[in-house]
C-alpha cells in the first residue's frame, strides 16, 4: 500500500535553453501480433536505440476490444532474471501470478512492479472478469551489476503521485520528477511518467544528466517542426531540461529516462544476463524444471523457451 495519491499544481515554465526545435532520433516500433489479436509495438530494444537509460525493454499493446469471455492475453508461466518488469494499463485490466504465491490484478492508474533478480516466475492472462478492453505498456528495467542478484519480490501499487500543471496530468510511476518520488523500488536513477495533456502548448522538466525517450500512446505532438506520432517511439537523447510541445487533441505518451546505464547487457527471451553462459546456465534450469519456482495458481502450460542462438549482440 502507499499513501502518494495527492495531486500537486506545478507550473513549470521552460527556460531559454529549453530546446524545443528537436532533432529527435524517430526509431519505428516493430509490431507484432501476441495470442489472440493482440498487437504489439516493441519499442525497445530497436536497431537504432537498444537502451533509454537502465530501460531495456518497451511494448505497447492494444488499444483493442474483445469479447469479455475470450481471454485475450494469456502468457503462461516463464522465468525472468536480472531485471524489473514494469506494467502500466491505460485501459483494462490483467491478473499477474507468480512463484512468490502474489495474485494480482492491475487497472488503470495503477502499477506492478516484479523485482526478478536472482530469479523469479510469472504469467500473465485477461482475468476472468473483465470490461473487454486493453491497452496499456510493459516495460523492462536491468538490473545494476551489484543488484542482479537480489532476492525476487512483487510490488502492486494501487496509485503513484500525480503532478497537475495547466492542462498536464503527470503520473509519475517511476522514480522522481517535480520534486516527487514514486513508491516503487528502483536500483538506479531513473524516471518513468504517463503524461496527458489536453489540447494546447505545454512544457515539462526533464533531469539534464539523464537521457530520455518518449512512446506516444494516443494522438500526435509536435516538438518544434518535428511531428511525434502515435506509435512512434523517439529517442530525445541527453543534455535536456526540458520538453516543449504543442498538440491539438487529448495526447498522452510514455516519457522514460535515466542515467546512461554504464554496462552492457546480454538478453535474450525474458533474461538479462551479461554473458552467455548465464543465460544457458538460466535456460537449462527452465528447460529442466529445476532453480525456478512454479506458480502454482496458473491454471496452463508453461512456456517453452527458445533455443539459444550464438552471438547475441550486447545491448
Ligand atoms: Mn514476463
Amino acid at each position: 500500500m502507499s499513501n502518494t495519491a495527492e495531486t500537486s499544481s506545478q507550473a513549470y515554465t521552460c527556460q531559454e535553453n529549453c530546446a524545443d526545435v528537436a532533432i529527435f532520433k524517430h526509431n519505428p516500433a516493430r509490431e507484432a501480433i501476441l495470442g489472440r489479436g493482440l498487437k504489439i509495438r516493441r519499442a525497445l530494444p530497436s536497431v537504432g536505440k537498444r537502451m533509454i537509460g537502465p530501460w531495456c525493454f518497451m511494448d505497447h499493446f492494444g488499444p483493442v476490444d474483445f469479447p469479455k469471455e475470450e481471454k485475450i492475453v494469456d502468457v503462461g508461466s516463464h522465468p525472468h532474471i536480472g531485471l524489473q518488469t514494469v506494467t502500466w494499463i491505460v485501459a483494462g485490466e490483467m491478473l499477474h501470478k507468480d512463484s512468490l504465491g502474489f495474485e494480482q490484478v492491475i487497472r488503470p492508474g495503477q502499477l506492478n512492479v516484479m523485482t526478478a533478480g536472482k530469479g523469479i516466475v510469472h504469467s500473465e492472462e485477461t482475468p476472468r472478469e473483465n470490461s473487454g478492453s486493453i491497452h496499456g505498456v510493459q516495460l523492462w528495467i536491468a538490473l545494476p551489476h551489484q543488484d542482479r542478484h537480489v532476492e525476487p519480490a512483487f510490488e502492486h501499487h494501487p496509485d503513484v503521485p500525480v503532478i497537475e500543471d495547466k492542462g498536464l496530468r503527470l503520473h509519475l510511476f517511476m522514480g522522481s520528477a517535480y520534486g516527487k518520488t514514486s513508491p516503487a523500488t528502483v536500483f538506479s536513477p531513473i524516471v518513468g511518467i504517463e503524461v496527458q495533456a489536453q489540447p494546447g502548448r505545454h512544457s515539462i522538466q526533464l533531469e539534464t544528466t539523464f537521457e530520455h525517450g518518449i512512446m506516444m500512446v494516443e494522438g500526435d505532438i509536435e516538438v518544434g517542426e518535428q511531428k511525434l506520432e502515435i506509435g512512434g517511439f523517439y529517442d530525445l537523447g541527453r543534455d535536456r531540461d526540458c520538453i516543449a510541445f504543442e498538440c491539438d487533441e487529448p495526447v498522452r505518451f510514455m516519457l522514460i529516462g535515466g542515467a546512461p546505464f554504464g554496462e552492457s547487457i546480454l538478453m535474450w527471451w525474458n533474461l538479462v544476463a551479461r554473458d552467455e553462459g548465464e543465460i544457458r546456465e538460466a535456460l537449462d534450469h527452465w528447460n529442466a524444471g529445476t532453480y525456478f519456482g512454479t506458480v502454482d495458481a496458473y491454471q496452463g502450460e508453461r512456456l517453452k523457451a527458445p533455443e539459444l542462438q550464438t552471438g547475441l549482440k550486447k545491448s
